[in-house]
């Protein structure tokens, strides 16, 4: 099984896979470890569980059994080149560098956007670039009369106490403002 990406989520589904009885489980990810976004100690964890650690590798292409089932993919090895917008060295291709690693399921976690099926039919309620949804901080009130907004939602990817609490400030105003 490979995960892809090295966040506190790839970790997480690393983690649970072993747990699950996955018999190896290695991680894919295109920098280094010092560049990882994943917790420290998610990472020490997932180490001590005994999953596989590739770094350095970008995936190209899966590879099915064409019955709708992956049995490889196919990935290019990189160095690490200047620093990118992010401020972390940006990963470069290294020519015939190609490999195959063997794997019967994969999972993307390389980052997370709202659900489209929501924002799209509701063009009153303004987003911000990156799609999600602008609501005020203090009481989660969106540019959409009645409705409001928080969690993941509003924030990106974030935390279920900043949902929680997101909530919990809504709550405090909904049934006083009209
Ligand atoms: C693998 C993983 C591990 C994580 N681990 C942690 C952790 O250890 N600690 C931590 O604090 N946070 C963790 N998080 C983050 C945490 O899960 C989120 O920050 C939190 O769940 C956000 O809550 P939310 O209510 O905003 O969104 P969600 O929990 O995502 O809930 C949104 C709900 O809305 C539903 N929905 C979406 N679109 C529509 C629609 N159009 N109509 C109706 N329903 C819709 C979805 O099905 C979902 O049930 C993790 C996230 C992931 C993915």
């Amino acid at each position: 099984m490979c995960i892809f990406g090295a966040g506190n989520v790839a970790m997480d589904a690393a983690r649970t896979a072993v747990r699950l009885g996955s018999e190896k489980v290695s991680i894919i990810y295109r920098r280094t470890r010092e560049e990882m976004p994943a917790r420290i100690e998610e990472v020490h964890h997932a180490k001590e569980e005994g999953i596989e650690f590739r770094m350095l590798t970008s995936p190209l292409a899966f590879n099915g059994d064409g019955n709708g089932k992956v049995t490889s993919v196919t990935c290019q090895k990189m160095k690490l080149g200047e620093a990118d917008s992010s401020g972390r060295p940006r990963p470069v291709p290294i020519p015939d560098s190609q490999i195959t690693i063997p794997c019967d399921l994969a999972v993307i976690a390389v980052g997370s956007g709202a659900n489209l099926i929501l924002t799209e039919v509701t063009p009153s309620m303004n987003l911000n670039k990156w799609g999600y949804i602008i609501a005020d901080e203090n009481t989660g009130r969106t540019t959409m009369k009645r409705f409001w907004a928080g969690g993941d939602i509003v924030t990106g990817q974030a935390t279920v106490i900043l949902a929680m609490g997101a909530a919990r400030k809504a709550d405090q105003r909904i049934f006083t403002i009209t």
